[in-house]
């Protein structure tokens, strides 16, 4: 492969993960997706199933419905799709009726992966159509973000176990762990009990029912 071609496809990838940026920064998952033809950007889209409560809000569904608006066809032939993530298998299945040519993705998806990774859709005996597969273009940024949100998402899960656990306690009490927790916030849950036991603080307090 030329290194033209690959230049191109990093370049446009970044696009993609300018989407997932934009996704991360509304607290979805990271995924961003761009659609391509003759080295024209034709939709830009990132995942926004929470915010629009749409079970087909993934970047690529939504990256093909922008592209269809702004080209009035649902056919993509000869177009290339460059996704932060690889698709599940209802996006890639709707890349193949839509007949997209190229999948060009960033980080492999173990999970839910359906061009290689769980199932190979992109090229499956017995389907009509195939799709050209290139896999890993920038993929360290692409998973580095997935990897920086799911992070977030556990310590906020962690808060949140802690905050339901102070509201049980009585309000004078939980008044002086509030604050000294929200000096924790950064730190996990096993290192914040650590801190607690040292202080001497989890002792001194008594349950009301
Ligand atoms: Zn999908």
């Amino acid at each position: 492969m030329g290194s033209k071609e690959q230049k191109d496809d990093e370049d446009f990838m970044l696009e993609a993960v300018a989407e997932a940026h934009k996704a991360f920064s509304v607290g979805e998952v990271p995924v961003g997706a761009v659609i391509v033809r003759d080295g024209k950007i034709l939709s830009r889209a990132h995942n926004q199933r929470e915010s629009t409560s749409d079970p087909l809000g993934h970047a690529e569904l939504r990256a093909l419905q922008i592209a269809s608006q702004n080209t009035g066809d649902w056919r993509f032939e000869g177009c290339s799709i460059y996704v932060t993530l690889e698709p599940c298998p209802m996006c890639t299945g709707a890349l193949l009726e839509t007949r997209m040519k190229r999948l060009i993705y960033g980080a492999a998806d173990q999970r839910f992966g359906a061009a290689g990774s769980v199932i190979n859709l992109a090229d499956y005996p017995g389907l009509p159509r195939r799709l050209e597969v290139k896999a890993g273009v920038l993929e360290d940024q692409c998973r580095e973000l997935l990897a920086r949100f799911f992070r977030r998402e556990r310590k906020k899960k962690h808060k949140e176990r802690w905050l339901s656990w102070l509201k049980a306690l009585d309000s004078k009490s939980s008044k002086g762990m509030m604050s000294l927790l929200r000096g924790f916030e950064s730190l996990s849950l096993r290192s914040v009990i650590q801190r607690l036991l040292q202080m001497g603080c989890l002792f001194t307090f008594t349950r009301h029912d």
